[in-house]
């Protein structure tokens, strides 16, 4: 049996992020992950700056790759009002970044190697025991890992071996239909968030292209993914307009599916629940892996408090329940408001949609707390 201070389930980024913010303390760090090799994932995520500034701590920001953002259209397809978030408005260099989830994943899996840190590829967590004085980890192989104490940043594959742990889960009955396309325009740093009646579709800018999340039903997904190009081209611009220009060409296309899934306590003996595999939502408005970079920071902050105490007391896990439960909430409350008022029309018809955005482009301070809440999160106090 190995024996560490903190040991991570899940190399994804919260997890590996985790892993390069804590290693320099001293104390000793081992992460575990099912898949056999970094992913290939071919999602971008729409980052803040505060997440890079996280990033950056953690050593494994990957500058080279990173697309700023200098403003952000939100506008609605058959209806009135647009907005457009600046980065000038709000007196920053760019609102956010861009970068795939697969460069991401590379650039901090090379900065743990730097760190010597162990990253265990193709050794999925089985079981789990949780005692007064460590988890005990059993993996793949038959290995046993104990710890004082233990983060799940798994995306919430192993919570639900915890006795007391459970999730709440709501499905959108929708899918994230991904992937790059290219404009005959330069996109000059611009995203586009366009919502329809059939759900939002986002243009983020990376590198000289666009990556698209268009937001349909399962079989509308599964019709576009079978498309060819030119087909699927025709239907996006007729879909989204031709506000960034003509489509020219696409690239492989991916789907996720979307639900909003929370966890009913973000810690358990000796235990942390932090990332998606606390909570999962919508990608409506960028928020899940910058709340799970906070997770991330809260928890690594509260470690280097007392380096030498122990990781996985009572009052490190408290102290970590505390930090983040506002935040988190109200990401989760933000973005499922977000996805009811401007996709189903329940919460706010058209009218009420278009009198919104128009409210938010007649009103800078309206503007800067929209885009503060997407930068920054909910203030922790
Ligand atoms: C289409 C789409 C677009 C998105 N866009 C954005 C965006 O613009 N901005 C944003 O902030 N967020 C976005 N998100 C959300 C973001 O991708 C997630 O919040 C983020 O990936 C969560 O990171 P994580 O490390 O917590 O979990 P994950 O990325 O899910 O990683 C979990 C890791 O745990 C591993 N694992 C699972 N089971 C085990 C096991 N038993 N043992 C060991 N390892 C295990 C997995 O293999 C994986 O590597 C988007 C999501 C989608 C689907």
């Amino acid at each position: 049996m190995s024996r560490v201070d903190v040991a991570i389930v899940g190399a994804g980024p919260v997890g590996a992020a985790l892993a390069a913010l804590l290693a320099p303390g001293g104390r000793s760090v081992r992460v575990v992950e099912a898949r056999e090799a970094p992913s290939r994932d071919a999602r971008t995520l729409a980052l803040s700056q505060a997440s890079r500034e996280c990033l950056e701590q953690a050593g494994g920001w990957p500058a080279a790759g990173a697309t700023p953002i200098a403003d952000i259209h939100v506008s609605q397809k058959g209806g009135p009002g647009r907005t457009l978030i600046t980065a000038a408005d709000q007196g920053l260099e760019a609102l956010g970044y861009t970068v795939s989830y697969a460069l991401l994943e590379e650039t901090l899996g090379r900065r743990l190697g730097e760190l010597g840190v162990t990253v265990s590829w193709g050794t999925p967590c089985e079981a789990i025991e949780l005692g007064t004085e460590a988890a005990t980890l059993r993996l793949a192989g038959g290995e046993a890992v104990e710890a004082r104490l233990l983060v799940l940043a798994d995306g919430g594959a192993n919570a639900r071996r915890i006795p007391g742990l459970a999730y709440a889960e709501k499905d959108y009955g929708q899918v994230a239909l991904t992937g790059p396309v290219h404009a005959d325009r330069p996109h000059r740093g611009r995203a586009y968030e366009r919502f329809t009646p059939k759900g939002p579709v986002a243009l983020l800018p990376v590198g000289d292209r666009y990556s698209l999340v268009w937001t349909a039903t399962p079989a509308e997904a599964d019709r576009l993914l079978a498309l060819d190009d030119a087909a699927f081209l025709a239907e996006l611009q007729a879909h989204f307009g031709d506000r960034a220009g003509r489509f020219v060409a696409a690239g492989p296309r991916a789907a996720f599916p979307l639900k909003l899934r929370t966890i009913n306590s973000t810690i358990a003996l000796r235990t942390v629940i932090s990332g998606n595999a606390a909570q999962a939502m919508h990608p409506i408005a960028g928020q899940g892996l910058n709340i799970g970079l906070r997770d991330a920071a809260a928890l690594a902050a509260i470690l280097a408090d007392d380096p030498a105490g122990d990781p996985g007391s009572a009052a490190v896990l408290e102290a970590y329940r505390g930090a983040r439960r506002r935040d988190a909430g109200r990401g989760v409350a933000f973005t499922d408001f977000l996805v009811g008022a401007f996709m189903d029309g329940r919460r706010l018809p058209t009218w009420g949609r278009g009198a919104a955005l128009t409210l938010l482009d007649l009103v800078p301070p309206a503007r800067r707390w929209l885009a503060g809440r997407m930068i920054h999160g909910a203030p922790s106090r």
